[in-house]
């Protein structure tokens, strides 16, 4: 059994340029920021209660779990969506507020962390994106 919590936006959390790594073309790397938000470490509790109720809903019997935190590996987040160009990058169609004639078709510009796997999602809004560019040429 495994339970999922969804990452709120959060300004703290940042990815800026690593000038002091380059990749094997020379590119930089990545530098992260990241915490953990009274949000997400909020879910934990509730989560353990829900796993309880489960288990014995289903006559199992409770086992007291590590209670630890692990990262999925779902790309999303750094270029987000939003209709405030003062915080966010693209608009609801993917377009850049800063380039109009640019357009970011990535999982990258879902502002929250979903609690399941972005793909979908971001393929339904690469048609939206792509909608509005064929309505545009
Ligand atoms: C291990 C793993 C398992 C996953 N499992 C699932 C799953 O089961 N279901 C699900 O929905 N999602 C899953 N995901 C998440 C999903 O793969 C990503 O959310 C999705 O691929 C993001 O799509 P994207 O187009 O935004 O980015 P990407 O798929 O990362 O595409 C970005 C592309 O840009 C290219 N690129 C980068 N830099 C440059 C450059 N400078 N010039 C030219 N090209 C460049 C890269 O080579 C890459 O092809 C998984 C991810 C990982 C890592």
């Amino acid at each position: 059994m495994q339970m999922l919590s969804e990452d709120l936006p959060d300004p703290a959390n940042t990815i800026s340029i690593n000038s002091a790594y380059k990749d094997s073309l020379g590119l930089p790397g990545i530098k992260m920021h990241y915490r953990l938000s009274d949000y997400s470490r909020a879910v934990l509790p509730q989560m353990m209660e829900d796993y309880v109720n489960w288990v014995q809903v289903t006559n199992g019997k409770p086992r007291t779990l590590p209670g630890a935190w692990s990262s999925e590996h779902h790309l999303m987040g750094t270029t987000i969506m939003g209709t405030d160009p003062k915080d966010s990058v693209v608009d609801p169609d993917l377009r850049c507020h800063d380039h109009g004639n640019m357009f970011l078709v990535t999982t990258g510009v879902m502002p929250t962390s979903s609690c399941v796997n972005p793909t979908l999602t971001g393929m339904a809004l690469a048609i939206r994106a792509g909608r509005t560019i064929a309505a545009e040429v």
